[in-house]
């Protein structure tokens, strides 16, 4: 398989596209052809990585990476993604956990498939002068700790993790800063944009990539988006193989990433019917999918923090699999669901079906609970769990009046010593720590 930014431009390899990220147009990239598939043929895969190394065999064709694409599997995939019953008055209802990766969110699954990649084609190269593989990410939260958590202790490889000093949560925090060993975690006196913007400065600076070898692991990158269609073909393929019936997602989404996966999982002939996503008051998507016109906007915060995105990267994406508006607005609807919703939801919940969320899962039981009755009865529905409320507890315990029970990767992470130094939002305070 070659791959092609969204944009055009010259075909790369799989292990190109995995270690360039971005490609050089600023496009995003995808493969040249998707690949066709059904549930038979998956009759003989029944675990995680079996499911996986069928489903992206295609992706991995005439790769260096294609004999190791199974050992990909088995290092990534080392925590289960359970498909869970919710009670329902209408149809059949479940949820999807994803967060039962160290770092207790989704971005683990990507973060670790990224990793093993990575890992699997530096293997093949020869020893690089000037020392390891440096990750450089930047994070307003989860993906930071995620990226930092898959690449600790992995040997070739170092990850610098910039997040913005004050502007995470404490359990956040600490699981950018609780690594040490090959993760080295910079506060940074600014805002995420800050952050973002000293990254990219530094992965474009020749006289720091003469000296480092750089590189990322953003959301956008094809190495992180391509396992995550894994968890919506292993959970399509549960529901088909008990009930026959195709299962319908609802994804909160934010960058797209997540919920794209669900979509191009099913365009790859997976059982899978209706795709809703769900957003927070963060509504280009949503906004978009009634006008036809896409509008951008600058972010706005809300409680569900991960998924703030105002301009989201996959959109670009989604737009090359569907070009014809038309045809994408069949194919996906969008929920958008603001602050006080999201509590109520997590109240809700917490009362009526003895469920607590995080703030990003409440959006789509919000959605869930505001579909039209025959749609809901009319199938199965499996809304996508992103994180762990264990991670969100000063949002989630007020609303429900308790604590909650902290999961045993997440607790045995909050007990490591945090190590981090603070530097300003300037090339050469980052480079410094670079070079220790
Ligand atoms: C990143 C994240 C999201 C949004 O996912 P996208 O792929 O950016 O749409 C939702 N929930 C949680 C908990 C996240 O960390």
């Amino acid at each position: 398989m070659e791959y092609r930014s969204t944009r055009g431009g010259q075909h790369v390899d799989l292990a190109t596209a995995v270690m360039q990220g971005l490609a050089p147009d600023g496009g995003l990239f995808v493969p040249d052809s998707l690949p066709r598939m059904s549930a038979a043929t998956f009759d003989d895969c029944h675990s995680l990585a079996e499911i996986g190394t069928r489903l992206l065999e295609p992706f991995f064709a005439d790769s260096e990476l294609a004999s190791k694409l199974s050992a990909i599997c088995e290092d990534a995939f080392n925590f289960p993604i359970p498909v869970v019953g919710v009670p329902s008055d209408e149809g059949e209802l479940a949820v999807l956990e994803l967060f039962h990766g160290p770092t207790a969110a989704f971005k683990d699954v990507g973060a670790r498939f990224l990793a093993a990649t990575m890992s699997r084609i530096l293997e093949t190269e020869d020893p690089d002068p000037r020392g390891p593989l440096t990750i450089v990410v930047a994070t307003s939260g989860d993906t930071g700790g995620a990226v930092a958590a898959a690449f600790h202790q992995r040997p070739g490889f170092r990850v610098v993790v910039l997040f913005p000093d004050g502007q995470v949560s404490p359990r956040q925090q600490h699981q950018l800063t609780c690594w040490g060993g090959n993760v080295i975690s910079l506060a940074v006196r600014g805002a995420f944009d800050n952050c973002q913007a000293l990254a990219k400065e530094a992965l474009q600076n020749p006289a720091l990539n003469a000296r480092h070898r750089l590189s990322s692991a953003n959301s956008i990158n094809i190495g992180r988006l391509m396992p995550q269609c894994v968890y919506y073909a292993a959970a399509s393929l549960d529901i088909w193989r008990r009930t026959g019936r195709r299962a319908n997602f609802i994804v909160p989404t934010g960058n797209l990433g997540n919920g794209f996966a669900a979509i191009w999982t099913r365009a790859f002939g997976l059982p899978i019917g209706d795709i809703v996503l769900s957003t927070n008051v963060n509504r280009s998507i949503a906004d978009y999918l009634v006008s036809g016109d896409w509008r951008p906007r600058a972010s706005v915060a809300t409680l569900a923090s991960a998924m703030d995105v105002g301009d989201p990267s996959n959109m670009e994406r989604l737009k090359a699999l569907h070009p014809e508006f038309s045809e994408l607005g069949a194919a996906i609807q969008a929920y958008p669901v603001d602050d006080d919703e999201i509590r109520y939801q997590i109240a809700k919940d917490f009362k009526e079906r003895g469920q607590i969320w995080c703030p990003h899962t409440a959006t789509g039981f919000w959605a869930y609970d505001h579909l039209p009755p025959a749609r809901r009865a009319s199938g199965t529905w499996i809304v996508a769990a992103t994180a762990h409320p264990a991670k969100f507890d000063t949002i989630v315990e007020p609303v429900i009046g308790q604590a909650i029970p902290v999961p045993p990767a997440l607790a045995r992470i909050l007990d490591l010593p945090a190590q981090f130094a603070h530097i300003d939002p300037r090339l050469e305070a980052l480079s410094e720590y670079l070079s220790v």
